[in-house]
């Protein structure tokens, strides 16, 4: 059994890849839901959409997100009533909303409606959220304390990061088959998302990192930052802001107390000896994944090491 820890895009994309070799019955994901958010009274699991989307082969690839050829009459009509309207939602992404939302409020666990709507997708994968609990990121900037999707997508991640907030982190407990599909696997994979607000909020929930340390399963990460830059997004930003370097080593060192083997770009070459003497093997290769072909050679290598 494989298990993969995961955020949005980059993971998304990485996974694309390793479905290709494994079979989907022996994969376990791990999501992100630090980002999760209400929206016109609907939860909203981003990264799991994400993944999901994805690996149903119906996301609108171009953006990352969303469903591909959807619509956006729904947001344009909610405009008339909201006079702030900032987040994306298309109008065949509103359904998995919508359904989502209306299953929790008749008492599912966020765990049970995200393996539903897995399966109505086609999916025979185990995507697990990494808690059924509140967890909420917030980023810490001059205005005040703002929710993640606020930083990110409302100001365009252009406030200044001062710090990050993981409300509910002390008491939110892992879903149901987190920490046995870390335990159980013969290879956890940290996928090359945000360390600090995708993985990082994972490895916050209660128990996980523990499960990481002792597990048996060979412990393998995909670097996020190619060329000392992160390839989208604003892990950058977030590393500076905590007052980490902005480079692959920053990465490896925040997962070092579990990691076995750390895929580093082949443009951060450099660093390799940095890294190994954190007591961590390298394995250098391109980790741009630019086509399903180099997809597939990165899950291979990961696979392989
Ligand atoms: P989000 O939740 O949608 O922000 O997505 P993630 O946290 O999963 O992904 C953001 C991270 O993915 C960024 O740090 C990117 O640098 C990384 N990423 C995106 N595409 C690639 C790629 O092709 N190769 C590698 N190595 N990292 C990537
Ligand atoms: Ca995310």
């Amino acid at each position: 059994m494989i298990t993969a820890l995961a955020g949005g895009v980059g993971a998304a994309r990485f996974l694309t890849g390793l479905v290709k070799l494994v079979n989907e019955k022996d994969l376990s994901i791990i999501v992100n839901t630090g980002d999760d958010i209400e929206m016109f009274g609907l939860h909203i699991s981003p990264d799991i959409d994400i993944v999901t989307y994805t690996l149903a082969g119906i996301v609108d690839e171009e953006k990352g997100w969303g469903i591909k050829g959807d619509t956006f009459h729904c947001l344009q009509a909610l405009r008339r009533f909201y006079r702030e309207v900032w987040f994306n939602l298309g109008d065949k992404d509103l359904a998995t909303h919508v359904f989502r939302t209306n299953l929790l409020k008749n008492g599912l666990k966020l765990s049970e409606v995200t393996a539903q709507i897995s399966r109505a997708l086609g999916l025979d994968i185990t995507i697990l959220p990494m808690t059924d609990e509140k967890f909420e990121t917030r980023i810490v900037t001059e205005a005040g304390s703002v929710h993640f999707q606020k930083y990110l997508v409302k100001r365009d991640a252009k406030n200044e990061v001062l710090g990050v907030e993981f409300l509910g982190a002390e008491i939110a407990n892992p879903a149901p088959g987190v920490i046995e599909a870390i335990k159980d696997a013969q290879l956890v994979i940290i996928c090359p998302s945000n360390p600090i607000v995708s993985i990082g909020t994972i490895l916050a929930v209660k128990g996980v990192r523990d499960a990481l340390r002792h597990t048996n399963a060979k412990r393998v990460a995909i670097s996020p930052i190619i060329a000392g830059a992160p390839v989208k997004g604003p892990a950058d930003k977030l590393l500076r802001g905590l007052g980490l370097e902005v480079s692959a080593y920053s990465v490896a060192k925040l997962y070092s107390d579990f990691l076995d083997t750390f895929i580093l770009d082949s443009a951060d070459s450099a660093e390799r000896d940095k890294i190994e003497k954190l007591g961590i093997e390298v394995k250098v290769t391109n980790t741009l994944m630019k086509n399903l072909e180099t997809k597939i050679a990165l899950a291979k290598t990961v696979i392989e090491s």
